[in-house]
């Protein structure tokens, strides 16, 4: 008789885990909001805490490729998918006492967001309408109009692989779109948050509502939403470490917060309406890229290509991605 291979052994093994659903060659396509992807070979999800970790403790110990995704609105699935172990971390509690959040990972960012405005809680607002779960908004230190999720951050609960632990935000190492989170994931020894605690000053819940209000009615104009996209593609770029022809290059209305919009420099390398197959460079937003119809994540890796080469020539700068790819051999941000 044949001899299991790792992944058959994993799946197997996660079969037997109660409250964690486990399904084969499920389509990642349906869990992107880009749309894009194959099949990921065990697609395993829960909103047990317990079931998680003891998921993670099997996948680690099987050898099998794996990785856990959030809500998929940040991610590019290869078209050939994941010949691994795909899992997500589902639970959504969020838990208010006095000026104190707590949320589970799997927990959608704005309703963290409209849970402390509704309790009078104010840091978050300008971060309405970031898709995502609270996990990963914590591990690619997610933001917007001057708030970030590292700021009211007090605690994290994380699984190292080996025990579940709590660190302080000085432990979550933020950073601008970074974490340690982050960093452990890129040297291939995640660390998988579980929950977060939050402290907020007092605010006027009428002021953040409007403040929502006006942030949701401008961020529904540049990415409506039914439009298959990722948010920004690359990372703006810290004005300091920008080799001399660029900085020579920027005019210093550009500068905000020590950083250049990396949309800045696409523009002026002519991204704006560029097209591969299905995958375009949105006409308004030269850091947008979308998907038309039929794109593909094949596709949107050759116009990514060529976008990051003409800046390149141009500028003398590399861009980064801040979308994550998966499924393409490689380990990403
Ligand atoms: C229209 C649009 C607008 C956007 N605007 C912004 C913006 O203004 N600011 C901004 O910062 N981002 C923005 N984004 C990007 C995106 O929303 C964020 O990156 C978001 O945090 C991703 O959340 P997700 O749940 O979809 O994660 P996914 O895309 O599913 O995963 C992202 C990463 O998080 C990791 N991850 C997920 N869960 C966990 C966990 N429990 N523990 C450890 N790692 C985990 C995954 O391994 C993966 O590497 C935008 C995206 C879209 C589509």
């Amino acid at each position: 008789m044949r001899a299991m291979t790792g992944l058959e052994e994993a799946q197997r093994r996660l079969a037997e885990i109660p409250l964690l659903q486990v399904t084969l060659n499920e389509p990642l396509w349906k869990h992107t909001r880009f749309g894009l992807g194959g099949p990921a070979a065990v697609f395993g999800c829960t909103a047990d805490e317990a079931a998680f970790v003891e998921a993670v403790r099997r996948v680690r110990a099987s050898g099998a490729p794996w990785v856990v995704i959030g809500m998929g609105t940040n991610l590019i699935v290869a078209d050939e998918g994941f010949p691994g172990i795909v899992l997500r971390y589902d639970g959504a509690r969020i838990r208010i006492d006095g000026n104190r959040v707590t949320a589970e990972a799997g927990a959608a960012l704005q309703a963290l967001v409209d849970a402390a405005i509704e309790a009078g809680l104010q840091g978050y607002e300008g971060m309405t309408g970031i898709p995502g779960n609270v996990g990963a908004a914590i591990y690619g230190n997610a933001g917007a109009y001057g708030a970030s999720i590292s700021d009211r951050i007090v605690r994290v609960r994380y699984f190292d692989g080996a025990e579940v632990r709590e660190t302080d935000r000085e432990g979550c190492g933020f950073r601008y779109r970074e974490s340690e989170f982050k960093r452990r994931r890129l040297r291939g020894e995640p660390w998988l948050i579980l929950s977060a605690e939050f402290e907020f000053p007092a605010g006027n819940t009428e002021e953040m509502r409007r403040k929502a209000y006006d942030i949701r009615a401008v961020r529904n104009q540049k990415y409506p939403p039914d439009m298959k996209c990722a948010g920004s593609i690359f990372k703006n770029l810290l004005w300091e470490k920008l080799p001399g022809l660029a900085r020579a290059a920027v005019p210093p209305e550009v500068i905000k917060g020590g950083k250049v919009p990396a949309a800045w420099f696409l523009d002026r390398a002519g991204a704006k309406g560029l097209v591969r197959g299905g995958i375009r460079v949105s006409e308004e937003h030269a850091n947008t890229l979308y998907n038309a119809g039929g794109g593909t994540a094949a596709d949107f890796r050759a116009l990514a290509g060529e976008l990051k080469r003409r800046v390149r020539e141009r500028f003398g700068i590399e861009l980064e991605e801040e979308v994550q790819y998966i499924g393409f051999g490689e380990v990403s941000p």
